[in-house]
């Protein structure tokens, strides 16, 4: 929807939230890939979505099979072309003026792209709950690698390399199907959760447990609940306000405010 053809409904929510948010002492924020469509990245979600093409790759296979680990590479380096010029939403770079304006100590996010820190918000202020895909790690000692030169080794020798610290298997920094969540960045989102007085869910469905659990949290300990996506979701009726709308037009009023 063009911003220029918003409802009045639409304008009134927006009004609301604007409020709200001048109200809030401490907001949470929480992601999903409604917040990235308008930077190009693909909705996994939607029927025509590349990422529905395949199954995904369980994380014991990737872990017991070598030819799944050749798969999971050669999916990996295909999908990175096809999002390579995705830049920053309106979304992320108002995300990024909330968070500089001290309201909002980080954001949760279940999007892997990277692109909130491409926004200008520090790494250790992007809550990362299903990884990142954008550097991958060790598997055994954790140790960060980057993935242009994995891919140079993978295209030349048909193979992708071993960790060059210790020998293990490097996979992509992204949590996989059956890969256990990750508990440091659970810890800090509960912790956010429980700390804030609004939170923000912000173009997800809220379909994917335990992640989807953090809006009710927020609510069940007195929070505010704002629900902002384009579709409806399972925890609209939760919600203190839910705002039916494109992310970036609906977030665009917010970029570089201070309140
Ligand atoms: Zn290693």
């Amino acid at each position: 929807m063009p911003s220029g053809s918003f409802g009045a409904r639409l304008m009134e929510q927006i009004d609301e939230l604007a409020s709200l948010v001048e109200r809030a002492r401490v907001i949470a924020g929480f992601t999903g890939a409604g917040i990235s469509t308008e930077s190009g990245v693909p909705d996994f979600r939607s029927p025509d979505s590349p990422w529905r093409r395949h199954q995904p790759i369980p994380f014991e296979a990737f872990l017991s099979s070598p030819e799944a680990r050749r798969e999971a590479w050669r999916r990996k380096f295909a999908m990175d072309d096809i999002y390579r010029d995705a830049r920053p939403s309106r979304g992320h770079l108002a995300i990024a003026s909330l968070i500089n304006s001290g309201k909002m100590p980080a954001i949760i996010t279940q999007n892997i792209d990277g692109l909130q820190q491409e926004a200008g918000v520090p790494a250790a202020k992007v809550i990362e709950l299903h990884g990142n895909g954008t550097y991958a790690a060790c598997l055994s000692c954790r140790a960060r690698q980057e993935l242009a030169w994995i891919r140079e080794v993978f295209e030349v020798t048909g193979d992708p390399p071993a960790c060059p610290v210790c020998g293990g298997i490097l996979k992509s920094a992204t949590i996989s199907f059956g890969q256990a969540m990750p508990e440091e960045a659970m810890r800090r989102a509960q912790e956010l959760t429980l700390a804030c007085d609004l939170f923000l869910a912000i173009g997800t469905s809220l379909v994917v447990y335990p992640a989807a659990a953090f809006p009710l949290i927020a609510k069940q300990n007195g929070g505010t609940l704002v629900i902002i996506n384009r579709e409806p979701t399972d925890l609209d009726a939760f919600a203190d306000l839910v705002v039916r709308g494109e992310i970036g037009p609906v977030l665009a009023p917010f970029i570089g405010r201070r309140d």
